[in-house]
């Protein structure tokens, strides 16, 4: 069922298609009055709709009925990513809002070889925020992970998120294989006993790895240095471990 977002909180009996709806709904996928699509509230509602008319450039629906669907991770999860190089980012943020991230935000890492500047990131991200909407819609998700871009490590806010997690190849290769398991304990314990979903901050490297000087602030900031399996990830790959981890975890039974 194609699935769009709304920046509405609520559905009124009457929908009129917001203009890029109306462009995908009746220009791309050729909808006729009687079709079906659901549509995403900003309060992660869902509501079955169907398409009623199709009139001047404007169409309406109603609403069949409406869900909240238990979809999203039980915690709420940012990563942190040293920018990699090419289409990577892209790579990233597809697969990462299919495994359940929140919010990706991009840095210059020291050995970052693609940097951007803030003229440059004010191009790329309303593109990567646009594939994080279709794999959202794609993946049947309720939020859009936001994506956005801080030019230094140091001008991230630490202090929001209750835990805070680098991976670390160095880490891995002295055989760490024990700090993701413990924060996922705790984040279980927290989970048993609030309703309200924890914060996770994950950092990643980029293609070179984090330097000495970045793990030094990052341990400063409460970060603990976490293995992730005795194998050396690409820079994209070892933030969709984390994902993966994390859902098998909590998620599965
Ligand atoms: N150049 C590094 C090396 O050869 O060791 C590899 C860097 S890796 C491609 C990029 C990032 O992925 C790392 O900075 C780290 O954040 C993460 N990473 C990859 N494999 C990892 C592992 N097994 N454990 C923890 N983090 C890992």
């Amino acid at each position: 069922m194609q699935r769009y977002f709304t920046k509405l909180k609520q559905i009124p009996a009457e929908y009129r298609l917001e203009p890029d709806i109306f462009h995908h709904a009746i220009n791309v996928m050729r909808f006729k009055p009687g079709d079906n699509f659901e549509l995403v509230t900003a309060n992660q509602q869902v509501a079955l709709m169907e398409l009623m008319t199709i009139q001047n450039k404007q169409a309406t629906a109603k609403t069949l009925k409406t869900y909240q669907p238990q979809v999203e991770l039980p915690v709420s999860v940012t990563l942190l990513c040293g920018l990699a190089k090419n289409s990577k980012p892209d790579l990233l943020v597809q697969k990462a809002t299919e495994l359940g991230a929140d919010k990706i935000v991009f840095f210059n890492a020291e050995f970052s070889v693609a940097r951007w500047d803030e003229p440059k990131a004010a191009k790329k991200i309303p593109r990567l925020q646009k594939i994080a909407q279709a794999a959202a819609q794609q993946s049947q998700r309720t939020v859009i992970p936001t994506v956005s871009f801080v030019n230094l490590l140091q001008n991230f806010a630490f202090a929001k998120y209750a835990y805070r997690l680098t991976a670390y190849e160095e880490a891995a290769k002295h055989n760490e294989t024990h700090q993701l398991n413990q924060l996922v304990q705790k984040i279980k314990e927290k989970i048993s006993t609030d309703a309200v979903r924890p914060k996770v901050v994950a950092v990643f490297g980029p293609e070179g790895g984090l330097a000495a000087t970045e793990i030094a602030f990052l341990q400063q900031q409460g970060c603990i240095l976490a293995g992730l399996g005795p194998r050396i990830l690409r820079a994209e790959t070892a933030p969709w471990y984390l994902l993966a981890a994390l859902s098998f975890a909590l998620e599965l039974g």
